[in-house]
């Protein structure tokens, strides 16, 4: 699936995995699960979930002995979004509007005057068994803001959204529509809702843009530009011998990692373990392995904007277009440390990446990432990368298409360097 195609199908976590697992399935990737003995062949490609929205797929190398190791691309298929509440649907003033919670950290008023997309997921019991499937709603919606008149000091003072009330979506202006009411219709006969896990998002397909198309404008971005890196340079990769090459997307990112689908986990060191486990190699064991591993941490960094200098250490300043960000913190919120960058500048060296430092300033807070929690949990040497992007967390966000092509490019260097 090319690149924007992927972003304007990857409408939740849901949907995301779901692309990918099609990407996989397409290229002969089997699916493993935990309930049943492994068997890996030399050559072969695997994938296993964890629920819906978190997989790990990975490639078997064509020889395989006591000098294993692993090569792992890692990113996280979640985004802020708005998640629609248990007895969402409310009246008011002649309008039927749905109340959300925020998830994660979005930029509030970019939400405003959107074209606005609803899907997610039904879980419903049919003939005594659970089961689940994806949503899309074909309809928009809209959360419209106050005119100026209204508000004349608006321009001079910024735009304040209050979340509880600022983000409610107008659903319809019949009051017998509710967001429930539209998810008994897409149940067929015989099938009871038990549950469901709706969310809103940007419904404007992802273009390219600038004179020479150079840039990308779309929803998601963060992260769903790594999680199309991860997967296509895995599946254009030959794994070098006694290499295993993975690539992992993780769920809840944004909100801190520590859920069962999340980085911070049991699904990825289980894995890891099962691999082992099946594979039977003597005088092996996991710290070991990992100790001689690497993984590359893929998250979206902040370029610089040029009319908002002041917002970067002038030095450490990335821009569009200018290559794969290296990421470094001395506080280590990323997981790079002076091993993992020399191993990733040498990656890039042979294989004609461009890279670029961003380390942020002293006075500004630094964010953080999926690095630090993959490296403390499995002593891993990891290295933190991302591409350049502007407007991140707002509903729409811009990065540039070569640095997405050079991300792939060292992620498929890493599967391939001996
Ligand atoms: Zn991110």
């Amino acid at each position: 699936m090319d690149f924007l195609s992927f972003l304007n199908n990857s409408i939740t976590p849901y949907h995301a995995i779901k692309n990918s697992v099609n990407m996989l399935l397409e290229q002969g990737f089997q699916e493993l699960t935990f309930q049943k003995i492994w068997h890996l062949e030399p050559s072969k490609s695997y994938f296993i979930k964890q629920g819906p929205t978190t997989v790990f797929a990975f490639r078997m190398p064509q020889k395989i002995s006591t000098k294993l190791r692993f090569k792992l691309a890692m990113a996280h298929s979640d985004f802020p979004t708005l998640k629609v509440t248990p007895r969402s649907t409310f009246y008011k003033s002649g309008v039927q509007l749905v109340h959300s919670e925020v998830y994660g950290s979005p930029l509030y008023h970019s939400w405003l005057d959107r074209d606005l997309g609803c899907a997610g997921l039904l879980v419903y019991e049919k003939d005594g068994q659970m089961q689940n499937r994806l949503v899309q709603s074909l309809k928009k919606f809209n959360i419209p803001q106050l005119a100026v008149h209204l508000q004349r000091n608006v321009n001079q003072e910024g735009i304040k959204v209050d979340p509880q009330k600022g983000l409610d979506v107008f659903w319809s202006s019949n009051q017998e529509d509710s967001l429930e009411s539209w998810l008994q219709q897409e149940l067929a006969p015989g099938e009871d809702l038990l549950d469901y896990d709706i969310q809103f998002f940007d419904a404007q397909p992802a273009s390219y843009g600038g004179v020479n198309e150079e840039w990308i404008y779309s929803g998601r971005l963060d992260n769903l530009a790594s999680c199309h890196a991860a997967i296509k340079a895995l599946l254009k990769s030959v794994p070098a011998p006694d290499s295993i090459c993975g690539a992992c997307l993780f769920n809840h990112e944004e909100i801190g990692s520590e859920t069962r689908e999340g980085a911070r986990g049991p699904f990825l060191k289980a894995v890891l373990a099962q691999i082992l486990e099946s594979l039977q190699l003597p005088n092996i064991n996991l710290a070991g392995i990992l100790e001689n591993s690497f993984a590359i941490s893929m998250d979206m960094a902040h370029a610089l904007h040029p009319s908002y200098p002041e917002k970067h250490d002038i030095r450490h300043a990335p821009s569009l277009g200018g290559g794969v960000v290296l990421k470094q913190n001395a506080q280590k919120r990323y997981a790079t440390d002076v091993f993992s960058s020399a191993t990733f500048k040498r990656l890039c060296r042979n294989a004609g990446v461009s890279f670029q430092d961003f380390v942020s300033r002293n006075d500004m807070p630094c964010g953080s990432t999926i690095g630090p929690s993959i490296a403390a949990s499995l002593g891993i040497p990891t290295v933190d990368v991302g591409e350049p992007m502007l407007s991140m967390h707002s509903i729409r966000e811009m990065s540039a298409s070569k640095d997405h092509l050079e991300m792939i490019l060292l992620i498929v260097a890493l599967f391939k360097e001996i």
